[in-house]
């Protein structure tokens, strides 16, 4: 692909949960860091995944990042010398992000920004459909559906082992809950 190096873009990469988003973030960071680009990575507070300081993926390998609650902070951390600015689970920020994400990209820096692009409902997810809208290149990945080997393009919510109800709070106290990925047929929303 076509990746001009002379003036701001954004870049998107979305999918399923174990699709490998954060995967290919990391590798694209680093593959900027061996260009000797300075690049700068953002996650939000509320994913504590693994680790407060990394941006993990669920094969291990990982990348040094900030953890912030509100989009407008990015601000304080990214100067003239920055290159490449990173951005995984977009989709937990408020909308205030893709303004961030387009100034940025207008004052010409490459925005690479990583996130669900579907709700456990299958429906599109806060802030992500915006910037894939204004993005110069979307990648949507799959996963592999743990029910029959498909491409997975959903995440199947699990409560108590079940699937989660349409209706069902996104934040469940006392509740186990666990997330798979999916393909249309084998995605499960009661209502
Ligand atoms: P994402 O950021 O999209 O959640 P990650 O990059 O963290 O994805 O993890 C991708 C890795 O998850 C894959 O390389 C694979 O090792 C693992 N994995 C676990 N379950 C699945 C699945 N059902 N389909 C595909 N990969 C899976």
């Amino acid at each position: 692909m076509y990746r001009p190096n002379h003036h701001g873009y954004i870049e998107v990469i979305v999918g399923p949960m174990y699709s490998g988003k954060s995967e290919e973030l990391i590798r694209r960071l680093k593959r900027a860091k061996i260009a000797k680009q300075n690049v700068i990575v953002f996650k939000p507070s509320i994913d504590d995944r693994y680790c407060k300081k990394n941006v993990v993926s669920h094969n291990g390998s990982k990348i040094n990042a900030i953890n912030i609650s509100n989009p407008k902070d990015i601000y304080k951390y990214v100067d003239e010398k920055t290159h490449v600015v990173g951005i995984d689970e977009v989709q937990f920020f408020n909308d205030d992000i893709i303004d961030v994400i387009k100034t940025l990209a207008d004052r010409g820096k490459r925005v690479l920004v990583a996130g669900l692009d579907m709700d456990f409902r299958g429906e599109p997810f806060g802030p992500t459909p915006k910037i894939m809208a204004i993005a110069e290149f979307v990648d949507k990945l799959s996963a592999i559906c743990v029910k029959c080997g498909a491409p997975a393009h959903r995440t199947q919510r699990l409560i108590n082992g079940k699937p989660a109800k349409y209706s069902d709070e996104v934040v469940l106290v006392g509740a186990t809950e666990s997330y798979e990925a999916r393909c249309r047929l084998h995605h499960e929303v009661p209502r």
